[in-house]
């Protein structure tokens, strides 16, 4: 598992503690470059945030919108 994810990270809407949602099997952790998902307990919102990709050598890193 990258060091890059986060446990818990600031909500964006409230500035709460948006928790991390463990969506993955425990033998397949999600790579740099994968998506995870958060949620505030707060406002109940859904944070997707893509994992902090090192370098560009993978050719995969989702551009912004
Ligand atoms: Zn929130």
């Amino acid at each position: 598992m990258p060091e890059s994810l986060d446990e818990t990270i600031v909500c964006v809407d409230c500035g709460g503690t948006a928790r991390l949602m463990r969506t993955w099997p425990p033998d397949d952790p999600p790579e740099e470059g994968d998506i995870v998902t958060y949620q505030c307990p707060d406002c109940g919102e859904r944070l997707d945030i893509v994992l902090d990709v090192e370098d560009d050598l993978r050719g995969d890193a989702i551009p912004d919108a």
